[in-house]
């Protein structure tokens, strides 16, 4: 038996001291609406129409909170020996990115299984099943996933709301191991949703137009299901392999597609252009010190400022010449990648006076990529038709003008703008953007890293042999003080 918290517990501690609806949307004001927008949407979609809740009248969807569930590992540290990796599981309502201790809730954690990791995903997969079929009844189970009676049976645990699931968030790692796919970034056909192929011209995975002809090999989750069937998550009610959300952080930032266009940009700037003077070493510490200041004065992106940021040098962005190409290292925390693409478009756009066709689609790029963020960091959970045609219409900018970079550096012989399996995992998140308003920023992973900074410090002061219960129990004292605060504000507004 694994210990866990039960999500029927949280719904109800959060229903009783006030806090439900901090802790589930975003928009405190208008709930029922919000629901009701969500599942319309997932209804337009395959998925959404073999969820069950499409057999259901569109009255009950105002209260039928979306849920995502998320899986990543995390490294605990021992007292005696090497640190072990944990896997932790947490859920999350669909309809907000709110802060972490109030709106994503840890479910268990297990000590990661190299051995039988099938048989782990499918038991796990089994539990999260039974849950989710619960929490879409808005009543506690009868019996537990054994068949022993549980306490309080049927009982409502914040009426009228329920939970029915909406997706799974993972990395690129863990959404192997999770679906058991055959065709990994690994591989040379990269994609479980397309024939993309690494090498095969026809069926490139760096075509990234609209019509690519890999496009016309996407299968449907019908499909998938009799061609594969192997995730076991398909046992969750709810669950299609279509929800298998991809993770923006870490597709552009962590080793990413936007990690590859800030390291080329430099490069293309002050090794090829010399915008700021002959000595590259000098020319890169002059980019940092330029940021710095750009850092610290723009008000418009989100700053996370509280870390230092490492000089630029050519160890840093691997510059080694022009037969390989130039990575970010890992020492550049997604936020601060970000926030630098953000910077070299200011850049281009006031330094760069944009005169070949070259510096325009360069410029042109990095202007629509900064576009279709603003647009996602601005739109909710589901876009509107406006938000939803902007964002389409800046991501495939961004996509093709990224590919022409690409090609024209390929003639020169220079190894700039490259195209790695994320590239093309980006270019479903865009291309799923033409057939769903779902916004992929709610899909992105930013706050459950903060989650599993916070379990991996609470559980690391456990002892090995009772970690998983006695996290646990720690996790839920800070709960308790935060229901606690919530409380507390809750009695002062009704005071009032
Ligand atoms: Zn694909």
């Amino acid at each position: 038996m694994v210990p866990c918290i039960l999500p029927w517990d949280i719904a109800e501690a959060t229903f009783k001291c006030g806090a439900f609806r901090r802790a589930f949307f975003e928009d405190v004001d208008s709930c029922h609406r919000q629901c009701a927008r969500y599942w319309i949407e997932a209804t337009k979609c395959e998925w959404g129409l073999l969820h069950p809740l499409s057999s259901q009248s569109a009255e009950d969807w105002q209260f039928q909170i979306p849920v995502f569930w998320h899986l990543d590992d995390v490294q605990m540290a021992e007292t005696s020996g090497a640190p072990v990796a944990h896997t932790v599981v947490s859920w999350s309502s669909s309809l907000t990115t709110g802060s972490t201790g109030l709106t994503k809730h840890v479910f268990l954690t297990f000590p990661r299984d190299d051995t039988v990791p099938r048989k782990t995903m499918a038991a796990l997969a089994e539990v999260i099943a039974w849950v989710m079929t619960a929490m879409q009844t808005g009543r506690r189970p009868a019996a537990d996933p054994a068949g022993i009676p549980m306490q309080s049976p049927a009982e409502e645990f914040a009426p009228p709301w329920c939970f029915s699931m909406s997706g799974l968030k993972h990395d690129l790692e863990a959404r192997v191991k999770a679906h058991v796919d055959c065709k990994t970034y690994n591989h040379n056909y990269v994609c479980m949703l397309c024939s993309a192929h690494k090498h095969m011209q026809c069926l490139y995975m760096g075509d990234l137009r609209e019509n690519a002809y890999f496009a016309k090999t996407i299968i449907g989750d019908t499909d998938h299901v009799r061609l594969y069937n192997v995730s076991p998550w398909l046992k969750v009610p709810g669950f299609a392999y279509s929800r298998a959300l991809y993770d923006q952080m870490h597709l552009l930032y962590h080793n990413g597609f936007i990690s590859d266009f800030v390291s080329s940009c430099l490069i293309d700037l002050l090794h090829h252009e010399q915008v700021l003077g002959a000595d590259l070493d000098d020319a890169l510490d002059e980019m940092t010190s330029k940021f710095l200041k750009w850092r610290s004065e723009q008000r418009r992106y989100p700053n996370d400022s509280r870390h230092d940021f490492a000089r630029l040098t050519r160890l840093r962005i691997k510059w080694k010449g022009d037969h390989a190409f130039p990575e970010l290292t890992m020492c550049y925390k997604c936020g601060t990648v970000r926030l630098f693409m953000y910077f070299l478009n200011d850049f281009l756009t006031e330094h760069v006076p944009g005169g070949t066709r070259y510096q325009q689609v360069r410029a042109l790029c990095a202007w629509s990529f900064s576009k279709y963020m603003e647009v996602l960091r601005n739109g909710r959970a589901v876009l509107s038709p406006d938000e939803q045609a902007e964002a389409v219409k800046h991501g495939q900018t961004f996509l093709n003008q990224y590919v022409v970079l690409h090609q024209h550096c390929k003639l020169l012989r220079r190894k700039l703008w490259k195209i790695r399996p994320k590239a093309h995992y980006e270019w479903h998140v865009i291309d799923g953007l033409r057939s769903s308003a779902m916004n992929p920023r709610y899909g992105e992973c930013w706050l459950e890293e903060s989650l599993l900074g916070q379990v991996c410090k609470t559980f690391s002061r456990c002892h090995g042999a009772t970690r998983m219960a006695a996290g646990l129990h720690r996790h839920i004292r800070f709960l308790i003080d935060i229901w606690y605060r919530e409380e507390s504000q809750a009695e002062c507004w009704l005071a009032n």
